[in-house]
């Protein structure tokens, strides 16, 4: 469990998991020392506090997937900045985002050629609960951006 969640990113760790029914629940946190603050750049290590995020990601041995990411919020020790904490971000994972960037990629492959309420459909079986008006979201804003 600890190297696929490794594939996300190197520095997260696995505390536990259980699998209930056809999913699974992955609670990890990371353990990067050093965390960048998104608003100046500057580097932190002083943690300020944990709060709790829940994502989906690709399946796990044909189990959906659900991770809870203990978070750290670090505070911005530079004084020009006008944030005094920030919350640790991850390359995988949007701003506020509920699925991994890969998750949505790999919905949006599934939808691209069929309809969307087949898509949400067949990605309920196996992959992630996912509305057809979520994927129709998803599909527009790979449009726009190209
Ligand atoms: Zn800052």
């Amino acid at each position: 469990m600890e190297d696929l969640i490794k594939l996300l990113d190197e520095n997260l760790e696995v505390d536990t998991y259980e699998v209930i029914d056809d999913e699974i629940f992955i609670y990890t946190k990371s353990i990067r020392t050093e965390a960048t603050c998104p608003y100046c750049g500057h580097s932190s290590s002083k943690v300020h506090s944990f709060y709790t995020r829940e994502f989906n990601d690709l399946p796990v041995l044909g189990k959906k997937s659900n991770i809870i990411l203990k978070n750290r919020k670090f505070f911005c020790n530079n004084s020009d900045c006008k944030y005094k904490t920030f919350a640790e971000t991850f390359d995988f994972l949007g701003f506020k985002a509920k699925k991994t960037k890969r998750l949505e990629e790999y919905i949006i492959n599934v939808s691209q050629n069929t309809s969307s309420l087949a898509a949400e459909k067949m990605l309920k079986k196996n992959v992630v609960q996912v509305g057809k008006s979520s994927i129709c979201n998803m599909l527009k804003k790979r449009n726009i951006n190209g």
